[in-house]
């Protein structure tokens, strides 16, 4: 299989030039040409030497992921992709046009999948229910946003978003398939790339990170050069319910993954973002949410509240309206910083697994 141009990082392509005789600025040009003018082929790289282009078309893959569904929500504001890879196999990823909370400001956020399947097994995730099948590579994580990047570019949108949007993808968040710290290598070259001025130029304050907790992999991001925002998926406030929901934690209690989230906001100055799933009868009574303001009292740090959709399972359903208030408001009783998450994505099944799940049952 030839290997895919999108895997490399700006020092790899300047080894990669060098070694065809190139100078290492012909590097620099590549990464412009790949992410921003979003090339569709070597050819189009005129200011490479043509013997260099053919070597480069003969021997790597420009793009490697082809688009097999797309599904948008009525008002077009989230709109979920589902990409073919290379191997067969299929992921996921979300667009979303978000507004700030004074409707002044507008951003485009994409929400990229890091594993094909996810090894966690959270019980109430379509993902966790598929298994694990593969890592992704830096390009295929990458590739996502850059497939966003290209329709915004090119104004797909425009009827359903009325022109509403930034024409780029201003953020990016490692919600989608996987456990991005299970993947670690892959997904901080893709953030390096993301971020790089000759890539997409992303802020870095723009990227945020969710992991189920791999308190190790936590500890190693707080040392990296870039400062990218933490998601926690907490989703309980003691061992014994959290070692069900996030098995990880059987690995990484509570007692180990707290004290690495502080230290992570302690070395990197980011506010870190907890994420709770309301699940009906098991985690959202006003007990629990006393529960988990004590877990995270003296910890600058937000709680997003997320109601789940509906899975495979019967064992996990969604929290009622009243029950999700409830449990917010003992929380802000608590002084936590909370947000009540619309979950925007239900009408398409945007969370995690299940465009794929429908795809597989149906192709
Ligand atoms: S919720 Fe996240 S960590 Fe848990 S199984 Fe699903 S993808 Fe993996």
């Amino acid at each position: 299989m030839k290997s895919r141009i999108t895997d490399l990082s700006l020092a790899q392509l300047e080894a990669l030039a060098s070694s065809y005789g190139e100078p290492a600025y012909r590097a620099r040009q590549i990464f412009q040409w790949l992410y921003k003018a979003l090339a569709n082929s070597f050819d189009e790289m005129t200011d490479l030497p043509a013997g260099f282009r053919q070597a480069l078309a003969a021997e790597t893959v420009l793009l490697g992921l082809s688009p097999l569904d797309e599904t948008a929500t009525d008002d077009g504001r989230t709109v979920k992709m589902l990409f073919k890879l290379e191997d067969g196999k299929s992921i996921e990823s979300v667009l979303m046009l978000v507004e700030g909370t004074r409707g002044d400001s507008r951003w485009n956020t994409v929400c990229v999948s890091s594993q094909v399947g996810c090894s966690i097994c959270c019980p109430f995730c379509g993902t966790g229910q598929q298994g694990f099948e593969r890592n992704l590579s830096p390009g295929e994580i990458v590739e996502q946003v850059l497939y966003f990047q290209r329709q915004l570019a090119n104004h797909y949108y425009d009827n359903t978003l009325a022109g509403l949007t930034p024409p780029h993808v201003s953020h990016v968040v490692f919600m989608g398939m996987g456990e991005p710290l299970a993947n670690y290598e892959s997904v901080s070259q893709a953030i390096e790339t993301l971020i790089s001025k000759q890539g997409l130029g992303i802020s870095a304050r723009h990227i945020t990170v969710s992991t189920a907790g791999l308190t190790p992999q936590i500890e190693r991001l707080a040392n990296e050069r870039f400062h990218v925002e933490l998601a926690v998926s907490i989703h309980a406030a003691n061992n014994e319910l959290r070692n069900r929901l996030v098995p990880i934690n059987r690995t990484y209690p509570l007692e180990v993954l707290i004290p690495a989230v502080k230290e992570y906001f302690k070395k990197t100055g980011r506010r870190p973002t907890f994420e709770y799933t309301l699940l009906e009868g098991i985690n959202d009574s006003p007990q629990q949410a006393g529960e988990l303001a004590s877990l995270l009292r003296g910890l600058k740090c937000h709680v997003n509240l997320i109601p789940t959709s509906p899975t495979l399972s019967k064992e996990f359903l969604p929290s009622s309206k009243e029950q999700a208030l409830g449990f917010q408001s003992e929380l802000t009783r608590c002084r936590i910083s909370n947000t009540l998450r619309v979950s925007r994505g239900l009408a398409i099944r945007a969370a995690c697994g299940q465009l794929h799940s429908r795809w597989q049952a149906t192709s």
